[in-house]
């Protein structure tokens, strides 16, 4: 396939995912702003904050913005909450500030220092950005924020809303006064930011929950992808390279592994004959037609998820599927199924060939990236074959 052509046919791809994905925007948290301070200040006093001997402040309560913190010798956790007319939070904000020390050398996992975190649970960030002042308006005018590093991420989750979610880590000037309120000077502290947005009303979708496991997959597979990237490069011409090189880079490119329809097998192939082919150069034969794929939902013996029958046939898939299993698999326990079966019924991979995604039939991972890690490697392999 010339480049092209694959250009043209990821955009149409691209444009039909991306158009039924996208939601109406605008949106808050289906909690009031009441709820939300009596559950975190329970929890600070009872549990989070208890031995820390922390003192609690509601510093401020108008119309719009509630802000409350709990502060010691060491820290100050402060929350910002944005309200609407009904009281109903529109944006949570949390500044954590260290009076002493390093953030991270004190609260190593509780608060957003570790970002390899958010790449881990949500994928690559929509934007990043570094040394960015940030004002707060509402509360002390006189202190100075500045980000060392932004990240933000247009699609994330949080109380089963789709929220907008920024972390950010970076210094804070913060004013010291005299008894009689004057500013002194300032002093400069560590700071971690934290904010959550909600985009849509109401719960998500499962192809909201769906796309971020996509969008970690294809995280995996872009990782991997860079790492091997001179191997590739002696793999495929260096037009066909550049061409895949940017897809895979690229905003769109989670798309390629969100389904829509799950219980589609076809949709499965669909989105892996256009990677392999596309992207790999991985060529096919007649599977490829729709009239040459069989997928069958049956019942299969001793706990059998799936099975490629037509591995021995060059012109055809056909492929059975356990119905009771799939019906209790996951999102990603179904694509890497599909892709297993089509690994054995069009490449004639075995379970001893030493690729990943092949040797094992039932995949547990604690995380989605790696399956996309192994994908990838499975494609590395086909193609290194393809070329002998
Ligand atoms: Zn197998």
């Amino acid at each position: 396939m010339k480049p092209r052509n694959r250009m043209k046919i990821i955009l149409i791809l691209l444009f039909i995912s991306f158009n039924s994905y996208s939601q109406n925007t605008k949106g808050y948290f289906d909690i009031s702003k009441d709820e939300f301070y009596y559950e975190k200040m329970s929890s600070w006093k009872e549990k989070v904050y208890d031995d820390y001997d922390c003192e609690f402040k509601t510093t401020m309560d108008n119309d719009s913005i509630l802000i409350f913190s709990a502060k010691n010798f060491i820290f100050k956790e402060e929350y910002q909450l944005t309200l609407n007319e009904q009281k109903k939070i529109k944006k949570i904000e949390v500044f954590f500030t260290v009076h002493n020390g390093k953030l991270e050398n004190w609260f190593p996992i509780k608060y957003p220092i570790k970002i390899g975190n958010f790449y881990k649970n949500i994928g690559t960030p929509s934007i990043t950005k570094e040394n960015v002042s940030y004002s707060r308006i509402y509360n002390d005018k006189n202190s100075e924020f500045t980000f060392k590093k932004y990240y933000k991420w247009n699609n994330a989750l949080y109380r089963e809303t789709k929220i907008e979610l920024e972390v950010g880590q970076g210094i804070a000037k913060l004013p010291i006064r005299n008894k009689r309120g004057k500013i002194k000077k300032h002093r400069t502290v560590n700071f971690g930011y934290f904010a959550q947005t909600p985009k849509g009303k109401g719960s998500v979708t499962a192809d909201d929950i769906n796309f971020n496991v996509a969008s970690k997959v294809s995280d995996g597979v872009t990782k991997t992808w860079n790492k091997n990237t001179n191997e590739i490069k002696s793999l495929l011409d260096s037009e066909f390279f550049e061409t895949s090189n940017s897809i895979v880079g690229g905003k769109l490119f989670p798309y390629l592994f969100f389904i829509e329809n799950t219980n589609d097998p076809k949709e499965y192939f669909t989105k892996f004959f256009f990677i392999a082919n596309s992207i790999y150069n991985i060529e096919f034969g007649d599977e490829i037609f729709e009239k040459n794929q069989k997928y069958t939902y049956t019942t299969l013996p001793d706990g059998i998820l799936a099975k490629a029958i037509g591995m021995d046939k060059d012109c055809c898939i056909e492929i059975l599927i356990d119905l009771e299993n799939w019906n209790k698999s996951t999102y990603l326990d179904k694509i890497f199924i599909m892709f297993h079966e089509f690994g054995h019924d069009i490449f004639g991979l075995e379970h001893s060939d030493g690729i990943r995604l092949m040797t094992t039939n039932k995949l547990e991972l604690e995380n989605p990236s790696i399956f996309g890690e192994m994908f990838h490697e499975m494609m590395l392999e086909i193609l290194k074959k393809q070329q002998k």
